[in-house]
């Protein structure tokens, strides 16, 4: 590491006091990197054992790496807490800016523990940290909360906007927190975790240079990844169509979840695909801070005025794979438009796209199944492909309006628990499904994946490339061990996922050489297993035991695209998971 790297500072805040402080922390990031290696120690070191995930005891920690600022796709920060939504480990990306401006702010990390008495507005900028009062945004959605923040932030266009909406103020477990409008850490709940501290947003900028240990080196090796990343097919689909992209091929493979799993395939795939999303309604491409390729895809939704011919008031809405598998095939919605106008609800609440989908598939086939009638659904009656419900269901559950949509603000594991239909619950570890149906080896990242997503280890694209279910599970839990350790790597440097297949170990270790770290690539596979080890050791610490993991029996019975997977199948590979990362 490069002697006095501002990236080894690390900035405590506490919300109840109203303080800060920084120390120089060298020794994690010079033995973890950066991004979730070093959250993950700090997450251990800060969170005490069996606490609230709510309670002011609870820390949020947000980290960038030693490449955040120097080379392209490092454009990520990384959230780690415990989840109000699983009671476990919670771990959450986003780009946009955050990772820049904290890089900027000359701050590698961020811890924040408290809550304040009233809602907060934090404000980060490189030797101040300033707390202000927030009463009056408490309430706000997120879009309008965006729009009162960016007339009085200054910095246009380098500082990072980290909001909450509603859905965190009245800690829904699966709220997320937005950044930049179209960014959001997603999944697991970190929204719910800053409601209950009472901070609304964190504001953060910064000007600044950094040093590099090697100028030549350095201008080499960025040459060398920057005409890597604008050149390589696989990058280019993310710029063309997105992950939208896929929801023809996995219809195809049979694998798009549909009608919460009962089917694979959906008759109405072709309007919710990437192409006709692009051809018809595409408006605009965006890219996080320092990314030459800029996936974030903007579908611009016209709504007629009642009253003025011709005119339209025009909403931009970001879509990706994830959001039209969970708010279109899982819950029948066959139109786009009508995904769309979902997902700018779901967004201006502040709910995980992915989550509020797979809950509203259970309550709809919980409904027709008559383990809840229209006493639970306050009169409603949830139907596949039916929006307006939807949309009010949305509202009844971030509102709370009664004990099955207080259930229902839990996730599908919670309310399955109380109204029966675990069978049909599709959650991993607590955690709501990825859209794919794939195979054994989707599944077992879901189970064993330290949080519980279809990231951590990629199984899904295994089942699309080999017959998965003519392996052994010893061959698919490895395959995965191998790959979620090498995807650490990546979240500690912290860079983007799309870019995986360039930033291999060999290329890392050149670019960590010329920011001063000397790691060779086998020193690197064995420390992407280290972190994901300290990771699982907070798991385990907090109550995670993988022989008590609940195998949805819905991904049993529905035939997946290898086939139908025999539940023996994915204990015995559960079994070989957990000797690997103990
Ligand atoms: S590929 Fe997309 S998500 Fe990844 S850094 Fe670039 S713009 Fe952001």
């Amino acid at each position: 590491m490069i002697p006095h790297d501002p990236l080894e500072r690390v900035l405590y805040i506490d919300l109840s006091r109203r303080t800060s402080s920084i120390e120089h922390r060298p020794d994690l990031f010079e033995t973890l990197l950066g991004g979730t290696g070093v959250a993950s120690r700090l997450l251990l070191e800060e969170c005490p054992e069996g606490v609230d995930p709510l309670s002011p005891e609870a820390p949020v920690i947000l980290a960038v790496g030693p490449l955040t600022g120097h080379f392209p796709m490092a454009s990520k920060t990384t959230a780690l807490f415990k989840s109000p939504h699983t009671g476990n480990l919670g771990e959450s990306h986003a780009g946009g800016r955050s990772a820049i401006a904290l890089r900027m702010a000359g701050i590698g990390a961020l811890v924040i523990k408290g809550s304040s008495d009233i809602p907060v507005l934090l404000v980060i900028s490189p030797h101040k940290v300033s707390f202000l009062d927030a009463r009056s945004l408490w309430g706000l959605e997120v879009g309008a909360t965006g729009r009162a923040l960016r007339e009085v932030a200054g910095d246009s266009g380098l500082r990072s906007i980290i909001r909450i909406g509603p859905a965190g103020e009245r800690l829904i477990t699966y709220a997320c927190a937005v950044t930049e409008t179209y960014r959001h850490f997603g999944r697991l709940g970190l929204g719910a975790v800053l409601g209950a501290k009472k901070l609304k947003a964190i504001i953060i900028s910064g000007r600044g240079s950094l040093k590099t240990a090697d100028r030549r080196l350095y201008r080499e090796t960025y040459e060398e990844i920057f005409q890597k990343i604008t050149r390589t097919d696989s990058l280019k689909k993310y710029h063309d169509l997105g992950t939208a992209v896929n929801i023809l091929p996995l219809n195809q493979l049979g694998a798009l979840p549909t009608y919460n799993l009962q089917k694979t395939s959906f008759e109405m795939a072709e309007k919710i695909s990437g192409e006709y999303l692009a051809q018809r309604l595409l408006g605009r491409r965006l890219a996080c801070a320092h990314c030459p390729v800029a996936c974030i895809h903007l579908a611009a939704l016209r709504t007629p005025y009642e009253d003025e011919a011709y005119f339209y008031k025009t909403t931009f809405i970001s879509y990706d794979y994830e959001l039209l598998y969970s708010l279109g095939s899982m819950i029948g919605i066959g139109q786009a438009e009508e995904v769309l106008r979902l997902l700018h609800r779901i967004d201006n609440l502040g709910l995980d796209a992915m989550s509020t989908g797979v809950v509203l598939a259970w309550a709809t086939e919980a409904f027709k199944r008559g383990l809840v009638t229209t006493r639970e659904t306050e009169g409603l009656e949830p139907d596949w492909g039916k929006t307006e419900i939807f949309l009010e269901m949305i509202s009844a559950l971030v509102q709370q309006k009664n004990d099955f949509y207080r259930a229902l603000g839990r996730g599908v594991d919670y309310a399955s628990s109380q109204y029966g239909g675990q069978e049909f619950a599709l959650a991993f570890g607590g955690n709501e499904m990825p859209g794919y149906h794939t195979g054994p080896a989707a599944h077992l990242t879901h189970l064993t994946g330290a949080r519980h997503s279809h990231l951590d280890s990629g199984g899904y694209s295994l089942d699309e490339k080999e017959e998965t279910l003519q392996k052994t599970p010893q061959e698919l839990a490895e395959h995965l061990f191998r790959e979620e350790s090498f995807r650490q790597i990546l979240s500690s440097l912290v860079v983007c996922f799309f870019a995986r297949s360039i930033y291999g170990y060999e290329t890392a270790s050149r670019a960590l050489t010329t920011v001063g770290f000397n790691l060779s690539p086998e020193e690197l596979r064995e420390l992407g297993q280290k972190i994901l080890k300290i990771k699982y050791r907070f798991k385990l610490r907090e109550g995670f035991s993988f022989k008590d993991l609940r195998i949805p029996r819905r991904i049993l019975e529905t035939v997946s695209a290898r086939g139908k997977i025999p539940e023996a199948f994915l204990r015995e590979g559960l079994k070989i998971y957990a000797q690997l990362v103990s």
